[in-house]
Parts: structure tokens; C-alpha cells; sequence
């Protein structure tokens, strides 16, 4: 059994991937009585829909003429909300072994053990992955100075930050960790920003009232001894290479997607997809299955719509595996009066 400082959870499937296909399987999972487990690399749910297109309306999603993909990300949490779902974000599926009882075990890079007796990968694209920046010596720094992402304000409080970038991410960093820490630059090579107007003008006011320095330079240099960071090297075309203190480093560059770690749990993989059959996306694996952009088989269209559907074949044929000794009663919602009580609703 794993020690005591070691979370350790039991569901009945695991969800890679809390995109808008994970998070619907949540849904089907739990009409059927199933209870889900959703792991993200991310720290806050959406997949693509949040981190790619969260203000771009949506035009094909059946009934909503027309919805944001933020706007769809939220309707879904609170939809799945009342199976009460356990979200572990922040988090990368790792290793997956299986366990004597015939259950898979899931460990995820922070260590978080989950056991269940089905695996539903709804990967999309692959994780979400930072693109470092090439600079000598990155290594040392990764995990005690540099990080990649702001999992909890408070391991900011008092430090001062330079954060690194120009886009979205880097300037709703500057300025929500703004009030935290003791000092701040922001780093970007031209004076313009491709964020959202509204945090412009904010990161801007920060720089007017000497809360944020801004530096129009380029990174080349981290200084500092054992991993800890005491500045950065920059160079522009004025100032020619100089240094700026700092302890903490957040290089904000963009995300690319990569398949990651799933690729060696021992599913036939083909150019990145995970074919399935289309009875139950069920993978080559037994009680692995696959749903969303990151599956394949013949017409398969990477649409949200086409990943909704393969969750409710899914999480059919998932409830054998999860209650080996019941029968599956399919109902609609319109009709069943156990489904309607699980979701707090009166026909
Ligand atoms: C610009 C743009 C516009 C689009 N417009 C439309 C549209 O109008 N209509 C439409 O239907 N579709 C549209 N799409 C496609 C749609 O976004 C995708 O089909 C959809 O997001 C797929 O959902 P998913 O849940 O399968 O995967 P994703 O949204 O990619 O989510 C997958 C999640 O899995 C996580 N993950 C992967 N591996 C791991 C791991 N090992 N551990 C932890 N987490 C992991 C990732 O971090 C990610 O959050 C658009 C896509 C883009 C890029």
C-alpha cells in the first residue's frame, strides 16, 4: 500500500483529459451510475475550447447557435457538476500498471495513485506542453527557480518575479501576481503584446505606478548557483547585454501538444492516434478506451460533436467492466426517475 503522504484514489473510470470530450464522458459516465476520476495537465478545465479559442463563438454545437469556447467549457462543469466528479488538474497521467484484481493503477507526475477499473483516454491533441526557452544551463534551474506554469499565487508571495513573454498567459500573470510578490519585470522583445486589450492596458497602469518594470530585451542568461536564481541576463539593441535580479523566472512562450507519456502504456498507436473500434472506442487494451481528437477510425471527423457521441458509447461499454455483476439498463433522461434524482431535477 503507498504511504500516508501519498493520495491515493478509487473510481470506477479514470478520464484523461478534462477537454470538452472528457468532461461530457463525465456525464454519460454518471447516468449510467459510474463515478469519474478527470486528470489535466492543465490547471483549469476546457482542453482546446479554453486554452485555444476560449472568446471564438462556436457555431456547430447541436441547438446552440452560438456559444464562446469558454462559454461551452463552463455549461459543461456545471452539467457534470451534480455526479461530482474528482478533478486532479494540474496534473500529467503518467504510468499505468495493472493491478492483480484485473484494476488499472494510474500514477500521475505529483505522485497521485488512482485505481479503477476502466481508463478513458480523451487526450485531444496530446498534453499541453510549455516551449522552453533555449538557454544554457535551463535544467538546474526547472522546479526550484524557473517554472512553467503558477499552480498555487502563494509560492510567489514575497519573490521577486520575472516573468517572460508576451501573449495572454504572460500578462494575466503580471498582473494577477502583481499584489504576491516583492518585485516584478516583465521581459518581452518588442513593446507590443498580442494579449487581450483589456490586460494591455492593465500590465501597462502597473508599469506607469512602478509596480512592474518592463524590459524590451532578449533572455540570455540565467545567474545563480544550485538552482537558485539571483537574475537574468538580457540584451537589447540600446543597452547591449545587463543584468536584472531576480529569484524567480516564469517564461511564458506558448503551449504545444504533445502525446506524452500515454504512448507507453502499451496501446497500438498509429501517427499519434489511438485507433478504436466504433461499437465502444474501446483501444486494442481491454477496459482502455479512447474517445475525442486523440482517437481514430475510418470517417472519424475531429469535431466536439463527433466526441460527444463516442462518450455515450463509451460509458456503455465501460459499465461492464465497473459492475461486472449488473445488467445495463439503458433509459432516457426524459423518462427515468433514478437519472432525474441524480441530477436534482423534476420531469
Ligand atoms: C482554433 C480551433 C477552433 C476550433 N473550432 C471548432 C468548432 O468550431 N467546432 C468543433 O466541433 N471543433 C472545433 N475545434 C476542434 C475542437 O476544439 C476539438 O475537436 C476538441 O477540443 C477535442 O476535444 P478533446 O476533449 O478530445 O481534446 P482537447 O480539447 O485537446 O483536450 C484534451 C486535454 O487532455 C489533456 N491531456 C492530454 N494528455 C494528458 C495526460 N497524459 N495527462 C493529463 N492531461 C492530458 C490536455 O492537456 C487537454 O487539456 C477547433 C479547434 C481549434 C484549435
Amino acid at each position: 500500500m503507498p504511504d500516508g503522504n501519498v493520495e491515493h484514489h478509487s473510481t470506477d473510470v479514470i478520464v484523461v483529459g478534462a477537454g470538452p470530450v472528457g468532461l461530457f464522458a463525465v456525464f454519460e459516465l454518471g447516468l449510467l451510475g459510474l463515478q469519474a476520476h478527470v486528470i489535466d495537465i492543465m490547471d483549469k478545465a476546457g482542453g482546446q475550447c479554453a486554452e485555444l479559442y476560449p472568446e471564438k463563438a462556436i457555431l456547430d454545437i447541436p441547438s446552440r447557435l452560438k456559444i464562446t469556447g469558454q462559454e461551452l467549457v463552463n455549461d459543461l462543469l456545471e452539467q457534470i457538476a451534480p455526479f461530482k466528479p474528482k478533478m486532479q488538474l494540474g496534473e500529467m497521467a503518467a504510468s499505468l500498471t495493472k493491478l492483480e484484481d484485473g484494476k488499472w493503477r494510474l500514477t500521475t507526475d505529483a505522485g497521485t495513485i488512482i485505481d479503477a477499473a476502466v481508463i478513458c483516454i480523451a487526450g485531444g491533441g496530446g498534453s499541453f506542453t510549455p516551449k522552453k526557452p533555449k538557454l544554457e544551463g535551463l535544467e538546474q534551474f526547472e522546479g526550484k527557480s524557473v517554472f512553467y506554469s503558477v499552480r498555487k499565487m502563494e509560492n510567489f508571495r514575497g519573490k521577486n518575479v520575472m516573468i517572460a513573454g508576451g501573449g495572454d498567459s504572460a500578462l494575466d500573470w503580471t498582473v494577477n501576481l502583481n499584489p504576491v510578490v516583492s518585485g516584478m519585470s516583465l521581459v518581452h522583445r518588442r513593446n507590443e503584446f498580442r494579449g487581450m486589450q483589456a490586460t494591455v492596458d492593465q500590465m501597462y497602469a502597473l508599469v506607469k505606478a512602478g509596480k512592474v518594470d518592463l524590459q524590451i530585451a532578449e533572455t540570455v542568461r540565467l545567474n545563480g548557483v544550485g538552482g537558485k536564481l539571483e537574475s537574468v541576463t538580457l540584451k537589447s539593441a540600446e543597452k547591449g547585454e545587463y543584468e536584472v535580479p531576480a529569484d524567480v523566472f516564469l517564461p511564458f512562450y506558448g503551449l504545444t501538444m504533445k502525446l506524452g507519456p500515454i504512448a507507453d502504456w502499451g496501446i497500438n498507436i498509429d501517427s499519434n492516434k489511438i485507433p478504436v473500434n466504433t461499437e465502444s472506442f474501446e483501444t486494442n487494451v481491454k477496459g482502455i478506451f479512447c474517445i475525442g481528437d486523440m482517437c481514430d477510425y475510418p470517417g472519424k471527423l475531429k469535431l466536439i460533436l463527433s466526441g460527444f457521441h463516442e462518450s455515450a458509447l463509451m460509458a456503455h461499454g465501460s459499465f461492464h467492466y465497473a459492475r461486472p455483476n449488473q445488467k445495463l439498463r439503458f433509459e432516457h433522461t426524459t423518462s427515468s426517475s433514478s437519472i432525474q434524482a441524480k441530477l436534482g431535477v423534476s420531469a
